[in-house]
């Protein structure tokens, strides 16, 4: 069966290596992203995200039974606040209605092991407050205080994004509508956000001590497009409201051995 899917972020790395995978079992992509894409927007606003959406709606022809989002940034500023959250969550609820429609809907998005990681407990409540203005002024005030405290914008916005799947996946127009929403986890993947800070060998291997992967080491795009394109695929009718750590053994470490004594 063929279907139809819009990627956010197909113009690189994780996003990219998703589009081409599913173009090559014979679906239709409709990519989106800032540059080199089928629907060119800006997912930072407001307006864009709803521009990006009409556009995307039209290219196809108003049938959509997937969505991944994977457009992100990993800028310690408040860009990263409103791409990786609201540019998920806007972008999302905007196409919902014409999702609803498709037989087999499905919607999967990159969140992070950094989701496991030290974040700004008031970010993430404003993220998940669906309040846009205060979220982006609470990461302003962290890159302004200069004092480390943006380095916990990026994980923020990941654990928000995971949150947010868990807050919606049993609310009505998803459970009952049969929609799937979950994510991927991914720890270090060799796309150009990473590139761009593993130049050298002890750059490299400075980063393999402060994110062990001891399950095959870091990886390759199409690693993480596999299990997106699965939790989208029309196979996945029960998966929902995870984040599916995808990572050589990273949550394991940083959580341990019993995630399950929780209620006790
Ligand atoms: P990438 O930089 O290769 O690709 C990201 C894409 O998002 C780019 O094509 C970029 O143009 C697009 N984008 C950025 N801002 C945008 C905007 N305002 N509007 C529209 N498009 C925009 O990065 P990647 O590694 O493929 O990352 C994909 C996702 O996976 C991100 O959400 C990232 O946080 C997440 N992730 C990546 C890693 C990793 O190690 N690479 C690990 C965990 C999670």
């Amino acid at each position: 069966m063929t279907r139809t899917f819009v990627i956010t972020g197909s113009a690189s790395g994780i996003g990219q290596s998703t589009a081409h995978k599913l173009k090559s079992l014979g679906n239709t992509v409709i990519g989106v992203d800032i540059h080199n894409a089928d629907v060119i927007a800006d997912l930072s606003t407001h307006g864009g995200r709803i521009q990006a959406a009409e556009k995307a709606i039209a290219a196809s022809n108003n049938s959509i039974d997937a969505i991944i989002a994977c457009a992100g940034l990993a800028h310690p500023t408040a860009a990263t606040v409103a791409v990786n959250y609201f540019g998920v969550t806007e972008f999302i609820n905007e196409l919902l209605p014409t999702l609803t429609q498709s037989k087999t809907p499905r919607v999967a998005i990159t969140s992070s092991v950094a989701s496991i990681m030290p974040n700004s407990t008031e970010l993430v409540e404003a993220m998940c407050a669906n309040d846009e203005g205060k979220a982006v002024e609470i990461a302003q005030a962290l890159v302004d205080a200069g004092a480390g405290g943006e380095q916990l914008i990026y994980g923020s916005t990941k654990r928000a994004i995971s949150r947010w799947i868990r807050q919606q996946c049993l609310k009505p127009h998803w459970a009952a509508a049969g929609i799937p929403i979950n994510a991927v986890g991914p720890a270090i993947v060799q796309t150009p956000m990473v590139e761009q800070i593993i130049k050298t060998p002890e750059e490299r291997d400075g980063l393999a001590k402060l994110v062990p992967m001891p399950l095959n080491g870091f990886m390759e795009p199409e690693v993480v497009a596999s299990l997106l394109i699965w939790l989208t695929g029309v196979e996945n009718t029960h998966v929902t409201g995870q984040t599916i750590y995808i990572d050589g053994g990273f949550e394991r470490i940083v959580r341990g051995e019993d995630v399950w004594s929780w209620r006790e």
